[in-house]
């Protein structure tokens, strides 16, 4: 065991804080400030800051439990229970096909996790019935991102950019609560003079700090941005030579608007015309805007539609691929951005592939070493597959996740899972999925092993083994290791996460999230990188350069010259040395180009023209711009024809859109009503969410003392006026049902939240389970369920 402290990350939500770990005499680990890590400049939030109390909790598994013949999960040797997992999911692929074989990942796997356990389920099991609960979390965004600007990262631009720029819409977003270290970057931005929306059915943490606070009724944020682009387009604020020079399908996209008049959009929303028209006036009177989304807009059953019109409005007025402005989504689980990229997704193969692209296919066959078409086609999205479980689909692993809290109409989903012929859970507790299992194995935590995650902004970041995993626990890798050797296939599944990385690099090599150009080493030096980052010439998957190659081999670079340094500094964003040595420092940036670009801004001028006049007078500048070119496209450039690293990409599309023409596309959206509205029998809104000592499904902080304490069980917020016509009083405990079920929890009266809409947080299962009550209506494009917005009743408890 080390005794030093080990720069890492928090295991928890996709800020992905740094921290440094150091091992104590008495076992436990003590949490540090990282301040040389940019993002959080050492600041974390109470999960962060007490994350190891789980990893010598009396409550975590340190021994696989296998179900007895009595129904008891009982301790049993790694042996019996592999063997188990491995006999069951032979014989149900014997009996029933490859495709009644389910796995289920989840967001919070590294990149070496996430890719392997897609290859695991597509080489080892031959199924096509994997997908993860990061369907759950932002793939509405994702879906909107790629039709519009034909390439989804979470962030195109670092978060350094938010303090930066002139006014932010935050939509249905809560930072306060979800990731509290980012809240300085919109106390930033206020303070330099700039605005901060907010748009939210609840008058959260976060709206209190806002300059305009939108609450519409939840599932009509759709409407909301279509009325501000009505206004937009009336009050003739439509950047029209951008909208010519860089978009397509303008013409449509204007002409829904244009029907979404703003008093319509008020009777629609609950949100006033006057407060409309000041939206409009704040987001537009700055040169440098941006729109922000999470899971308010997105977890709707028009998720794609509705972030599309968020898109729409940056896209009229000239706010997306240019300096300080665009669209991004606030990802929410640790790997939400990464789990995505690598395979895990239903639909998708390593390097943000498609997998129904036949080029994709034999790339990532090739890497593989098996024959393209023994690859299963896409398959069930995430609800899906867990609504298949015990009839298309008869036996699940499950890795990194608890669907039992965590998916939508969670009762249901539970009894799925009970009727599957066999279930395997890999966790680290015994959370109530994993209670369900026929084997549980227990598996490693952050501190006790290497991997990579990519964090909200698309910067691939390297979390390190501080300690030892304690006896009886192996990691994910080993397991897929050992479950692939089982099943017959000797090969391809590496326990090592470095060499793993290796190979996911030449997988993603030439696809949309590129990371063959990064490697440990650099990740540790460079305190991440940002994808897309291609390899140098003649050194990425084309070259078949071994998986097992390290990272100085595959980049030549001599450590000790420092001379690719330079270079890679000027490459990455366009500005000088000194202005990374201030983004190190956590200083003020004051460089030349930052300046330069934001003067140009305050006269007004015209985007593309001012790109062109500066690129024109300025030889570093230029050499600057091609590189992010090329950087965008993916193509092959100078850099790498000069064998340099690729610099990584923090901004994408400032010169085109990674669509074939470079431009980005409108998509004409219409306001269209939730997939349940009220009615007489349930004439209220439900929306779900979470609270600041709490993570996703909890399996982890509840059982972490600190924060249970702090946030010891579920409630629903609800307004005095529902209060006051049922009966209840602050603590009473109310009744909240739908048409999936009924919730109970204690009241907490505010008149922060509309009185048409109650408000539960969903981290608990049992009585208070706000997933017993949600809706799974799916987007039709990015299959993710409605989980913020259906209708309810609310109803005072008598009998306790
Ligand atoms: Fe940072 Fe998120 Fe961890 Fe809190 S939970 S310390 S905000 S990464």
């Amino acid at each position: 065991m080390q005794n030093t402290a080990t720069p890492t990350h928090c295991p928890y939500c996709a800020l992905q804080c740094g921290m440094n770990l150091t091992p104590a005499a008495d076992g436990t680990v003590e949490v540090t400030e990282r301040a040389d890590f940019p993002v959080n400049r050492g600041a974390l939030c109470g999960k962060g800051r007490t994350a190891p109390a789980l990893l010598s909790s009396r409550v975590r598994l340190t021994s696989p439990l296998v179900r007895s013949r009595d129904g008891e999960l009982t301790p049993a040797t790694w042996e019996e229970a592999l063997d188990r997992i491995a006999g069951n999911l032979a014989r149900t692929r014997e009996e029933h096909g490859a495709d009644a074989l389910g796995v289920f990942g989840g967001g919070g796997l590294t990149n070496e996790k996430a890719y392997t356990l897609g290859k695991f389920a597509r080489v080892a099991l031959g199924t096509s019935q994997i997908d993860y609960n990061g369907r759950f979390c932002m793939s509405s965004a994702a879906a909107a991102g790629t039709k519009a600007f034909g390439l989804d990262r979470g962030l195109p631009f670092p978060l350094e950019d938010i303090p930066k720029t002139g006014c932010v819409i935050l939509v249905g977003s809560n930072p306060a609560e979800t990731m509290p270290p980012s809240l300085r970057y919109f106390a930033e931005l206020r303070e330099n003079g700039g605005t901060l929306i907010v748009v939210d059915p609840r008058r959260t943490r976060t709206a209190e700090q806002a300059d305009l606070h939108l609450a519409p009724r939840p599932g009509t944020d759709l409407a909301l941005a279509l009325g501000m682009l009505h206004l937009v387009v009336a009050q003739g604020r439509v950047d029209e030579r951008y909208v010519e020079e860089r978009t397509a399908g303008w013409e449509d996209a204007r002409a829904a608007a244009m029907a979404h008049w703003p008093e319509y959009v008020e009777r629609i929303t609950g949100v006033s015309v006057p407060e409309l028209r000041e939206a409009v006036r704040l987001f537009c009177a700055p040169e440098a805007a941006m729109v922000l989304t999470a899971r308010g807009p997105e977890q709707q059953a028009k998720g794609t539609d509705t972030v599309g019109a968020w898109i729409n409005l940056c896209l009229a007025t000239g706010r997306a691929g240019r300096p300080l402005s665009g669209y991004g989504c606030l990802t929410g689980q640790g790997n939400g951005q990464g789990g995505r990229e690598h395979g895990q997704k239903a639909d998708q193969l390593p390097g943000y592939r498609k997998l129904t692209d036949p080029a994709a296919r034999r790339h990532v066959a090739e890497v593989w070493g098996v024959d393209p078409d023994s690859l299963p086609g896409p398959g069930r999205s995430a609800y899906e597959l867990l609504d298949a479980l015990g009839t298309d689909i008869r036996s699940l692993l499950v890795m990194g996740s608890n669907p039992v809290v965590s998916a939508p109409r969670a009762a249901h989903i539970e009894g799925r899972l009970r009727s599957l012929d066999f279930l395997a859970v890999c966790d680290v507790v015994l959370s109530e999925t994993a209670a369900l299992a026929d084997v549980v194995l227990p598996v490693t935590q952050w501190a006790e092993e290497t991997g990579t995650t990519t964090s909200l902004e698309g910067r691939v970041l390297l979390r390190r083994r501080a300690i030892s995993p304690p006896d009886g626990v192996r990691g994910d890798l080993e397991v897929l290791h050992e479950l692939a050797g089982r099943l017959g296939v000797e090969k391809g599944f590496p326990t090592d996460p470095e060499e793993v990385f290796e190979e996911l690099r030449r997988a993603s090599a030439g696809g949309p999230a590129d990371y063959s150009g990064i490697d440990y080493r650099r990740l540790a030096e460079e305190n991440g990188v940002f994808w897309p980052c291609p390899a140098p010439d003649g050194t990425n998957e084309a070259t078949g350069t071994d998986g097992t190659t390290r990272a100085d081999e595959i980049t030549g670079i001599d450590e000790t010259t420092g001379g690719e340094e330079s270079t890679g500094a000027d490459e990455t964003t366009g500005i000088d040395e000194a202005t990374r040595v201030d983004e190190t420092t956590g200083a003020e940036e004051t460089t030349g180009a930052d300046e330069a670009t934001r003067a140009e801004e305050a006269t007004g001028r015209d985007g593309a023209a001012r790109a062109e006049e500066t690129t024109g007078t300025d030889e570093t500048t230029r050499a600057d711009e091609t590189t992010r070119a090329e950087e965008t496209t993916g193509t092959d450039g100078p850099a790498r024809a000069r064998g340099h690293r690729h610099p990584g990409t923090p901004r994408l599309f400032l010169d085109r859109f990674a669509t074939d023409d470079g431009r980005a596309r409108f998509v004409p959206v219409s306001h269209r009503p939730s997939a349940e509205e009220p009615d007489d029998e349930y004439p209220v809104l439900l929306t779900t969410g979470r609270v600041v000592a709490q993570y996703q499904s909890g399996a982890q902080t509840r059982r972490v003392e600190e924060l249970n304490a702090a946030a010891p069980g579920p409630f629903v917020e609800l307004h005095p006026r529902l209060a006051a016509r049922l009966g209840a009083a602050e603590g009473d405990p109310v009744a909240v049902v739908s048409r999936r079920g009924r919730a109970v929890a204690p009241a907490r009266i505010t008149t922060g939240i509309r009185p048409d809409t109650v408000f539960m947080p969903f981290h608990w299962p049992g009585e208070g389970r706000a997933n017993t009550l949600t809706n799974p209506a799916l987007d039709p494009t990015s299959r993710m369920p409605e989980f913020k917005v259906c209708a309810v009743r609310v109803e005072a408890v008598t009998d306790v």
